[in-house]
């Protein structure tokens, strides 16, 4: 596997897989890998010729009060991972290399209606930080596909409306949620927990299959549903940010008629911001 820090470097690694013809995919990640990644990278590998992986902690992407100097940064363990999944490149770039020109003359992207709500709403800035580092990396790697979690369900949708928009050549591929056996899904900020905490934190899952399970059994009071599992998982020590079931499209709290819904939910526990989300169709 080619580790690479420069952007010049990693234009000829890539000009010289294509012109020998070959297909690239990308998985853009921050690094501290766990299986979720993983999964990633093997569809990657499933559906392209090389493979390039990306670990940079993207600080337009963290707010002033978020966890951007404490997030777990474990390159020499990634590496060992990535070699064992078979990528063939991680790009480890530096912050200055990203943004030569400083965070604040960075030219943005911005992607309005969806990274307004709910992560947008409660992380003011994130979503155009995540939208601004996807476009420079994807003008990076010129990949043919890119594949992202379904673990951020609403990332996902605003780097789909990016690749549409702003026409390009990617395809994006969402991956469905990597779990631990306890139906935890699996974050880099799992770490933050403590064992007791990571045993409490299953509750999301298991209230969210239960709140599914209303719906599916034909209960349209959304509200009463999300009430119920804010109160479960607040007996349990949760505070929450948000839990909503919402329009898989739109994002617009549901209603009667939808019938692709997804519920998105993120909860603190401590001081431990905790997402996740499960999309649910009606018939
Ligand atoms: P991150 O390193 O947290 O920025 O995540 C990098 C990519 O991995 C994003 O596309 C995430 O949605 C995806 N990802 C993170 N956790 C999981 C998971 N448990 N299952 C599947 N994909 C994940």
């Amino acid at each position: 596997m080619k580790v690479i820090d420069s952007i010049s470097a990693l234009r000829d690694t890539v000009n010289t897989w294509r012109r020998n013809g070959e297909t690239v995919g990308f998985v853009p990640t921050m690094g501290n890998l766990h299986d979720g990644h993983l999964k990633l990278v093997k569809k990657a590998k499933a559906h392209n010729d090389k493979v390039v992986v990306s670990i940079f902690v993207n600080p337009m992407q963290f707010g002033a009060n978020e966890d951007l100097d404490a997030y777990p940064r474990t390159i020499e363990e990634d590496k060992a991972k990535l070699i064992s999944v078979g990528a063939d490149a991680v790009f480890l770039p530096s912050v200055a290399e990203m943004y030569p020109a400083g965070l604040d003359a960075q030219t943005f992207v911005e992607v309005p209606g969806i990274s307004d709500s709910h992560c947008g709403a409660s992380r003011p800035g994130h979503f155009r930080g995540v939208a601004t580092v996807v476009t420079k990396l994807f003008n990076m790697v010129q990949p043919d596909d890119a594949f992202f979690g379904e673990k951020d369900f609403q990332q996902l949708q605003v780097i789909r409306a990016l690749a549409r928009d702003l026409s390009m050549a990617v395809k994006v591929h969402g991956v469905p949620t990597e779990r631990e056996t306890s139906g935890l899904a699996m974050s880099s900020r799992n770490g933050y927990l403590t064992d007791a905490e990571k045993a409490t934190a299953s509750a999301i899952f298991a209230e969210m299959q239960r709140l599914k399970a209303g719906i599916e059994s034909g209960n349209t009071n959304f509200v009463e549903l999300e009430n119920i599992m804010v109160s479960n998982l607040e007996a349990k020590g949760f505070k929450k940010d948000y839990c909503q079931v919402v329009n898989a499209a739109t994002f617009e709290p549901a209603s009667d008629s939808d019938k692709e819904l997804v519920l998105l939910v993120a909860m603190f526990m401590g001081k431990t911001r905790l997402i996740d989300n499960m999309q649910i169709t009606r018939d």
